[in-house]
């Protein structure tokens, strides 16, 4: 029986996905968070990091936490170039809360440079994590970054990263890399039909009310 854990930091989710004693932990949070999540993983046999892309407040602690528990960071191959910089894929917003989310983003993102995991391995779409104890399937999400990944865990629980987001109410991700391919993600998501979605930020939701 799978078990879902949001982890809340400030603004930040991570997930703790578990099946009996066995977890993965779907996103990390940032630093100021790193002793939350900590305490929570500490519960579990840890068996992977997946990071829904490589931005500060998703993929801060991977690095640590990777050590920690001597478990893989897996992230689409497509983002490994922001372990280098965020300016590899500049983001831009709309409407009114993508206006004030990317004004608290920019500063941070152009200071934070988020350490390069050394056990890192590579996802792309349709790859499954049973062999780390989760009946889950990975989704290839582009558009807020070029490698944003989701994973749909049992057909039931869906994790977007911040391909969608829940800030005031769910829709499409206030940032973006690419305009054109997050609306496609987010159709792809939309049609996936009768799930749970846990954003990267706001409070998870069903499906297809964006
Ligand atoms: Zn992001």
């Amino acid at each position: 029986m799978i078990s879902v854990k949001r982890i809340k930091g400030g603004t930040d989710n991570c997930y703790i996905v578990a099946e009996g004693n066995k977890a993965i932990l779907i996103d990390t949070a940032s630093k100021r968070n790193l002793d939350k999540v900590i305490s929570e993983c500490d519960k579990f046999e840890m068996k992977l990091i997946v990071l829904t892309h490589v931005h500060f407040d998703h993929a801060e602690n991977a690095a640590e936490l990777s050590r920690k528990y001597n478990i893989p960071v897996a992230i689409n191959k497509l983002d490994e170039e922001l372990f280098e910089s965020f300016n590899k894929q500049p983001l831009k917003s709309y409407g009114l809360v993508g206006w004030g989310v990317l004004g608290m983003s920019l500063k941070v993102l152009k200071n934070t440079k988020v350490e390069r995991p050394e056990k890192l391995i590579y996802l792309s779409d349709g790859d499954d994590l049973s062999s780390y104890g989760i009946n889950a399937k990975i989704i290839e999400l582009p558009g807020h970054t070029r490698g944003s990944i989701g994973v749909d865990v049992e057909g039931k629980h869906l994790f977007v990263g911040d391909e969608l987001d829940n800030w005031i109410r769910p829709g499409v991700g206030h940032l973006y890399n690419n305009l054109d391919a997050i609306r496609k993600s987010a159709e792809k998501l939309r049609k996936l039909g009768g799930r749970t979605v846990y954003y990267g930020h706001g409070k998870p939701t069903p499906n297809r009310e964006y």
